[in-house]
Parts: C-alpha cells; structure tokens; sequence
C-alpha cells in the first residue's frame, strides 16, 4: 500500500537513516544484498581499530544499577511514570521506538492520527519525547516538545486511537497545588499530599543537581508542587509539574518550567548542571564508537559497542564530565580491568575501564573537573585506551551525540520572555509560602 502514510513515513525514514545500524530489520535487509560493505566504512574502521585493541563487549560488565528511588517508585507505579527521551541529530522514530523496547503496533498506531506525520516524521524540531505506558508496556500518550515551545500530545482514546492535540505554550494551563512536608520516606508523605507517582519521580529529578532523594531529605523539610491539571485523564495520568519548591533547613530551592520543557530558577539560571562530552578534558580520536549493531571483525557476530573509544597513551588524565558520586571503584575486573563508575544527577550514569589508575574512593563526592583516576591498560584490552559508557536512564547512549545538559542560563529576549510567561507560578507559590509555610515556621520557632 505505497499511498498509506505510514508506509510512505518509514520508505522516507528508511531512505534518509538506511545506515543507522540500531533497526534489525534494516541490518537484515542490507546482509541479504550481494556484496553489502556492512555499514560503508564501520567494518573497515573497527578492523583497524582491532589490531591497536579490542573494543569490549557487553556481557562483560553487567548494566549500572537504577536509581533507588527509581526502582521503588517503578515497581510500585510504573505505569504512571513520566518517561524521557531527548532525541540527538541522528535520531528518528524508528529508532526510538526500537532503543526503547517499544511496540511498533503503537507507532503504525501514532502515524494513523490526522497531521501525526508532520510531528513524528523528522525529529530535528522536537526537543524532549516523554510519554507513559499501561502495564503491558503499550503506549497511552506521547508528548512532544517542539523548539518552537509547542507541546504536541497523542492520547490513546477509548477506541484505542490516538489523538492529537496541540498546545501553544502561550498560555498557563490550569494547575492545583499540592504541599507537605517530609516525614519518613518522600514517597509516603508526598502520596499523603495527594501527589501520583509520576509527579514525585519528576519532582526528584527536576532537582537531582541540587538533592540526591535518596540520602539529602529530612524531617520537616516541606515542598510545594504546581501540576498542570490540564492533563489530567480518567485512567489515572496526571500532567507535568509547573512549579516546585523546597524548603530545607538552610535552603530553599525553587524551579518553573520553561516553554522548552527544562526548569530553571525564577532568575532563569538552569538547574542541571553542565555536562562534559569529553572526560578527558580534551578532543581525542575516537578509535571505536558506540555502535549497537557493531559486528566482530573476525567472528562476524553482531557485539554491540555501548561506549566510546579513546586511543590515548597510559597514563593519560580523566576528569569528572560532570558532578556526581562514585559508585563503583574497582580493580581487577577480568574485562573492564580498573574501572570506576559514576552517578551523575539522579538519569545520568558513566564509566570509565582500563585504568590505569584510580583517584577515587566508592561512595565519594566529586564535582565536575575533579581529577578521578589516569587511563590505562588493564582487563580485557589489547592496547592503551579509555572505554567509556553514558547511560541516560538506564539506557546506553552515545556520548558523542546524546543532548546533554548545557546548564546554560537564559538572557536577552528569552530571560524576559521566561520570566513574562513564569510570574504567575513564582507569585503563587510565593502567596502559599507566606500563608503556610513562613507562617508555621514562625509558629514552631515561636513554641521552642
Ligand atoms: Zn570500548
């Protein structure tokens, strides 16, 4: 059915992205062609790239473990969980779909709703996919937030259609209020305030620079939480957070949703800190990229490559790309050999094998720059090397095109916009505040 839209859509993704070598199907048509070069240029590059070493496989070292907070929240809410995608340039849907473990029904699905394919088509002008599965891991809505600030949604409807509806980002949508404070677990008290699941999972990583949720809560500390009625549905999904706050002891953080998706403070500085593509400090060759269809030179076996490959003499100094703690500092490993591995925010997870060298201790704080071991040698490697991995929620990423945080701040027009569009939300949680909280610590201080 060549006139079929979704037909059409995959033939033009198909045409455009016939070397992303992560889709099974495309890989299987292209062996099947006499005389196929696997990938142009991959094979003969990694055949090089194999007598300097050999790039190591993934059944080596087991995946980095999930976020605590995470997993619980998962196991006991999965399906409402708000999950997050930001596509880099050579990304189609097709892709994520696949990366993703997505059903493809779903996506014939998605192309069927009217104007769908102007949106899913090309994702160069869509800056966050998020969306949320029912528990047999089908799709019941996708988002998407365009550069030009549009919010584009797709809701799976009752004749198990989806719908789109589009909407501006001109306007402040509808929202409620929750608050709370902190006794026991986050989860229990914000689930007591009437908060979902979803929205305490965003709540968390709107601030995973600022609070590890796992260990920097206490008791008494209180938070306040605008969510956007607007996309509240009768099967239990609720909307985005638009505003939140937290009151510690010492500190109080605040953070507004942009039209871009990201939070930042009311003074338009962004909350997430910056992000180093390159851990060692500077641009080195690149002796085997992340390839996830990446066959063995000799064998033929597909092995993917989930990190990248820097050739660099031992020795050679690593630094934290971005802050974090350390998870994992060990030696030994029989392939990963010295390796650390990192926590970065509450998504992101990196790694770094072969070491020569470790400078840092399992459970340690380090801040961006921070000098954390020298690349080496070491396990399953046949020549001086730094392997590196980015997970981004789980998932391996490739570092050398993966969105990663800027922590830019916002100026010029956009700082006026921002704070034009922003007010309302900071000068309502400024309203409760002085009602309920200023009010209670007054109180409380008062009676001490
Ligand atoms: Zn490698």
């Amino acid at each position: 059915m060549p006139a079929n839209p979704f037909f059409k859509a995959c033939t033009r993704l198909f045409d455009r992205h016939h070397r992303s070598s992560s889709l099974p199907v495309v890989v299987a048509l292209a062996l099947s062609l006499p005389g196929f070069t696997y990938a142009n240029s991959d094979i003969r590059k990694e055949s090089g790239a194999f007598e300097f070493h050999a790039p190591l496989f993934d059944s080596e070292l087991d995946a980095p473990e999930q976020d605590p907070l995470q997993s619980f929240i998962e196991q006991n809410a999965g399906q409402e969980i708000w999950r997050e995608y930001r596509p880099s340039e050579n990304d189609n849907v097709w892709t994520f779909f696949q990366n993703r473990s997505l059903s493809e029904l779903d996506l014939i699905d998605l192309f069927k709703a009217e104007n769908s394919q102007a949106y899913l088509s090309n994702l160069e002008s869509v800056e966050n996919i998020r969306y949320q599965l029912y528990q047999n891991n089908r799709l019941a809505r996708l988002s998407l937030t365009m550069t030009s600030g549009e919010t584009i949604l797709f809701q799976k409807n009752e004749d198990s259609l989806f719908t789109l509806s589009i909407s501006s980002g001109d306007q402040l949508p509808e929202f409620q209020t929750f608050t709370g404070e902190i006794h026991g677990s986050l989860y229990e008290s914000a689930r007591k305030a009437g908060v979902s699941a979803s929205a305490i999972l965003q709540f968390a990583t709107i601030f995973q620079w600022q609070i590890d949720f796992n260990k920097d809560l206490r008791a008494g500390d209180r938070f306040e939480l605008l969510i956007d009625d607007s996309l509240k549905n009768s099967q239990g999904f609720d909307g985005d957070i638009l505003a939140a706050r937290l009151y510690q002891e010492d500190e109080i953080h605040t953070a507004v949703r942009y039209s871009d998706g990201q939070y930042y403070t009311p003074e338009g500085k962004m909350l997430s800190s910056s992000f180093s593509r390159y851990p060692l400090g500077k641009k080195s060759r690149v002796s085997s990229g992340f390839n996830l269809a990446r066959k063995h030179p000799i064998t033929g076996q597909v092995r993917p490559h989930r990190g990248t490959d820097w050739a660099v003499p031992v020795g050679t100094a690593v630094y934290a790309p971005a802050d974090g703690f350390i998870v994992k500092a060990q030696t030994n490993h029989p392939a990963a050999g010295n390796f650390i591995e990192m926590r970065n925010g509450r998504r992101y997870v990196t790694r770094y094998l072969h070491l020569s060298q470790l400078n840092v201790k399992e459970g340690q704080q380090v801040r961006k720059g921070d000098l954390i071991g020298k690349t080496g040698n070491t396990g399953l490697s046949t020549g001086p090397h730094l392997h590196y991995e980015l997970f981004v929620d789980g998932q391996a990423v490739d570092v050398m095109t993966a969105k990663l945080p800027t922590g830019e701040p916002l100026q010029g027009d956009a700082l006026t916009r921002f704070k034009m569009a922003t007010q309302p939300l900071v000068t309502a949680m400024d309203q409760d505040s002085s009602k309920k909280f200023v009010a209670s610590k007054d109180n409380s201080s008062s009676e001490s």
